[in-house]
């Protein structure tokens, strides 16, 4: 995906990420000749990568190197999913066809009761990219897709800067498929129960997509994905290369977070850039 030099400092910016980060040798790129598209970034593994303006204070890659040297083989465990919610959930073999509207008419859990419309992801359904939210708000329930309104935007700046975007290889979902309300109406975080009995669906879209790496966004995502203690300290899920199935997994913030705390946008910068360094790593690692 080709990205003008002004949109790529834009959604840099809109990330709240000063510095454009380009391939040192690289020094005839121009940034009309998408930076970051996902074909570049896989050859960032043993590149190292610099900020070329004056904006301070990312740390930066070679950091980033030194926790990718120290690969955190974290098998994802399999949630046990009680036998009375496989028996009206199938999944495992399913096609997409089969899958959405099953989702779609989903009584595993007590989340039914509430929802507007299920939100079952979308994107590209060969993505390299795979991107895993909580559950959905209030406007991903009214319209039935994820990460709509602020945090959506902000979701697709950071994918802009990956040099992909919803449909072109990049896919999202989410942990559970029906918005999690508390009693006043609020979001909230789903329960273990209900990521349970959703857990499924999000696997086997895992599967159909194969995506190369997922982006847990945020602490739920995280450790539902990679059947964690709900407990787990976010300083153990950042700046970690994690795995479900082989695959590598990073965790970084929400974009909601990110919207109430704009000062972690770069730590989320460098969240992506390890995601980014991890594909020719695994698939280096994973061939040999
Ligand atoms: S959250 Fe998931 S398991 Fe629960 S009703 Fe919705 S689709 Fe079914």
């Amino acid at each position: 995906m080709l990205m003008q030099s002004n949109d790529y400092s834009r959604v840099l910016y809109e990330m709240g990420v000063g510095p454009l980060w380009v391939l040192r040798q690289a020094e005839a790129l121009t940034l009309t000749e998408a930076p970051m598209s996902s074909t570049e970034t896989a050859s960032l593994s043993s590149d190292v990568v610099e900020a070329v303006t004056d904006t301070p204070a990312i740390p930066d890659i070679p950091q980033a190197d030194a926790l990718v040297s120290v690969v955190v083989s974290v098998p994802a465990k399999e949630i046990a999913v009680p036998e009375e919610n496989l028996a009206v959930l199938p999944v495992h073999s399913m096609s997409w066809e089969e899958l959405q509207p099953v989702v779609e008419s989903c009584r595993a859990c007590g989340l039914c009761q509430g929802r507007k419309k299920t939100v079952f992801g979308t994107g590209d359904r060969q993505a390299k990219w795979l991107f895993v939210g909580e559950g959905p708000g209030y406007n991903e329930n009214l319209q039935g897709l994820p990460f709509v309104g602020a945090a959506g935007q902000l979701l697709d700046n950071m994918m802009k800067s990956l040099g992909v975007q919803r449909g072109d290889q990049a896919y999202i979902a989410n942990i559970v498929k029906c918005r999690p309300t508390d009693q006043q109406g609020k979001d909230r975080p789903p329960t273990a129960d209900e990521v349970a009995a959703c857990l499924p669906y999000l696997h086997r879209q895992i599967e159909l997509i194969a995506p190369q790496v997922i982006v847990a966004l945020g602490k739920t995502a995280a450790v539902s994905l990679l059947g964690l203690d709900m407990e787990t300290p976010v300083g153990q899920l950042r700046g970690k290369l994690h795995q479900f199935k082989g695959i590598p997994v990073v965790a970084t913030y929400h974009p909601a977070y990110l919207l109430r705390k704009p000062a972690d946008k770069s730590k989320a910068w460098i969240d992506l850039c390890l995601a980014m360094k991890s594909l020719p790593i695994i698939s280096a690692s994973s061939a040999s």
